[in-house]
Parts: structure tokens; sequence; C-alpha cells
């Protein structure tokens, strides 16, 4: 537990949340501000800033959860799609230091975009490079 964060505040119940679903290891609960009816945050019981701080057992409950609870969420505020994603780290728009995967239900004609707006301005990569970048990622 970190003592100045709100999430980990959250999991100890030393502030209000709107608990959705609990496991051992990962929270659900509705974001503060949400971004559509619905809008759910699911996180690590345990303090980890980014995606790869988690440990292989908190990423399995946590991406586990979101995927128990999509379609429930879904069901329930009666939503068509769903954007899932994480802002993974401050560049990326990470403003809560404990990492949260955003589950944001879509409805048909919602004036929202896909998940590819969120990068910017696209690179103009050749085959080359996108080979090169492959095989950097794949450690080859
Ligand atoms: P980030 O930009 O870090 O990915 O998103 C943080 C999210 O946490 C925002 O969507 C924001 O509305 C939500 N949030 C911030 N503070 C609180 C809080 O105290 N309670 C809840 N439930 N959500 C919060
Ligand atoms: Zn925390």
């Amino acid at each position: 537990m970190s003592d100045d964060c709100i999430f980990c505040s959250i999991v100890a119940g030393d502030i209000p949340g709107r608990i959705v679903a609990e496991t051992d290891a990962a929270l659900a609960f509705l974001d503060a501000n949400p971004m559509s009816r619905g809008h759910t945050l699911v996180i690590p019981k345990t303090h980890r800033q980014r995606v790869a701080d988690l440990s292989t057992e908190e990423s399995r409950a946590v991406f586990d959860l979101v995927h128990d609870l999509a379609p429930r969420i879904e069901a329930a505020v009666g939503a068509d799609a769903h954007t899932i994603g994480v802002n993974d780290g401050p560049d990326a728009g990470q403003e809560v230091p404990h990492a949260h995967v955003h589950v944001i239900p879509r409805f048909e004609g919602d004036g929202g975009g896909p998940i590819h707006v969120a990068a910017g301005d696209r690179p103009d990569l050749s085959d080359e490079e996108l080979d090169a970048i492959a095989s950097d990622i794949g450690g080859e």
C-alpha cells in the first residue's frame, strides 16, 4: 500500500468507491468521472505503477477480472461494445500512479473514436523498419 495513493485508499476502504467486483488480488470499481455509463476501473490490490510492474499472478488477476466483467458491464448498462485500455505511464496519459485497466462501455453513435486516436501522428515505417522492430521486440 502506498500512503498517498487514492486507489490504495479505495482498496483499504479508507475512501469510498462504488465497488462492483473483487477477487483476492484485484478490485473493480466505477470511475468517479466516467467517460460513459458503466465506466469501470480494474486494479491490482497491491500498489504497482505500471503494467510491467505487476507479477504474473497480479496480471492474471487483473486481466481475468476484466474478462469476467466486460460482458456483465455491457449487459448492465445496455452497451453495444467496449473500449478497454490502459494509460500505462505518465507519457501515455496516466494520472493515477496505480496501474488500472479502463473498461469503457461504448454505444452506437456515441461520438467517440477507436483506440487508434490514442497515439497521435502515425509514423511512416518501411518494411525493413517494421522487420527490425518485430525482431527487437521478439528478441531475435
Ligand atoms: P488515468 O488517466 O490515470 O488512466 O485515469 C485515472 C482515472 O481515475 C480517471 O478516469 C479518473 O476519473 C479516475 N479517478 C481519479 N480519482 C478517482 C477516485 O478518487 N475515485 C474513482 N473511483 N476514480 C477516480
Ligand atoms: Zn496504490
